[in-house]
């Protein structure tokens, strides 16, 4: 349940409340003194009012405001009950989705990243994370119960949402439509953009497009974070991952700070910026150098970034994911299991998600591979 002063309906990002404290209660009433409050159920979607709670405070009579509180407590709690029942588990559904197995071990490690992070996810409140692995869901009732799906997979031509004639991102199309909320990470974040570069832009703000975006293994110094609760509790680090950047952003933006696009905020997470060096390659694939790299010398680039979807529904891209023990790294894992939180709608603590991650945890179900 939320309460929301009515004229201050509107801007719900900093006022939605979660009404399940009797003290929050009062202290919203006596403190804003707003004339009425509105209730709304979460499950039947923020936008539903159920009722709208009239109420008087003066500031003359603070006898008269001790009972009104009181008053609006019980009719509160009255209020509460039925809707409630209707709202029996409050607890956010996560899924993570792991491609099938490609590359050498301790690479693109689908498999075995989702188990890790659903492990390092167990503890916290409110949030259920649930594994798909080796692909496509064979029962796509997955979908419909979850909150937010996250997307760990190879991509580009082969990706499993473009699959099957256009129908997997249909299916996820509808889906996204009831405000829910996606994720890519890595190889996930590409797509041909004829495929499903409009649906990747309208859905996470952008992508990762074959021969614009590049993919070099190199190492960022991550030092400085933007205010948000993804950010919460981690410390700078450096990395070296096949951290892919250029995305093909939303309005070709470069991507590297916070804007607003058709209603679509956007805000990068993890910015740095690469060297010459690294802008000259050679990437990975294909080796280039790639000239419009290379002119954007000097330049940011966001390698995590998030949207807020006209719709409520949120989007991530993550590129980094390549080298499976990059997940004992603490600000690394924690940047990433904040995202989770925050994509599936979940109160991020202060200091971030707190985890450990041993050598058997980062040695747990790996995929079977022959080394190369
Ligand atoms: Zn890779």
């Amino acid at each position: 349940m939320w309460l929301l002063p009515v004229s201050d309906s509107d801007s719900k990002a900093s006022l939605v409340r979660d009404v399940r404290s009797k003290d929050f209660v009062t202290e919203t009433i006596s403190q804003n003194r707003k004339a009425q409050y509105r209730m709304y159920s979460r499950k039947l979607a923020a936008r539903i009012s159920l009722f709208t709670l009239r109420i008087r405070i003066t500031d003359k009579e603070s006898q008269m405001k001790t009972a009104i509180a009181c008053f609006s407590l019980s009719l509160l709690v009255l209020f509460s009950i039925p809707a409630m029942a209707d709202e029996p588990n409050s607890t956010k559904r996560l899924v993570l989705i792991a491609g099938r197995p490609s590359h050498p071990p301790r690479m693109h490690e689908f498999n075995a990243g989702v188990q890790l992070l659903q492990k390092c996810l167990k503890d916290v409140p409110a949030l259920k994370v649930d594994v798909n692995l080796n692909g496509w869901p064979e029962d796509e009732q997955v979908l419909e119960a979850a909150d937010a799906i996250i997307f760990y997979m190879d991509g580009g031509g082969r990706h499993e949402i473009v699959q099957q004639n256009g129908e997997r991102l249909k299916l996820v199309e509808q889906w996204l439509a009831k405000g829910k909320s996606i994720g890519f990470m890595h190889y996930g974040v590409e797509v041909i953009p004829k495929q499903a570069g409009e649906e990747f832009k309208r859905w996470i703000g952008g992508h990762y497009e074959n021969m614009f975006s590049c993919n070099p293994i190199w190492e960022p110094n991550f030092l400085k974070f933007p205010e948000h609760a993804i950010t919460r509790g981690v410390k700078p680090f450096q990395i070296k991952d096949e951290w892919y950047f250029n995305m093909r952003f939303i309005s070709d933006l470069p991507g590297n700070q916070r804007e607003t696009v058709d209603e679509m905020k956007f805000q990068p997470i993890l910015v740095a910026t690469p060297d010459d060096a690294v802008r000259n390659g050679p990437y990975v694939y294909p080796k280039g150098p790639y000239p419009h790299i290379q002119e954007n010398k000097g330049r940011a680039e966001a390698m995590m970034w998030v949207v807020e979807r006209p719709d409520g529904g949120r989007g991530l891209g993550f590129t980094g994911g390549h080298f499976h023990d990059n997940w004992g790294n603490d600000d690394y894992r924690k940047v990433v299991l904040n995202a989770c939180l925050w994509l599936a709608g979940v109160e991020v603590p202060d200091s971030g998600v707190a985890s450990q991650v041993s050598k058997a945890d980062l040695d747990a179900h790996l995929d079977p591979k022959k080394q190369r």
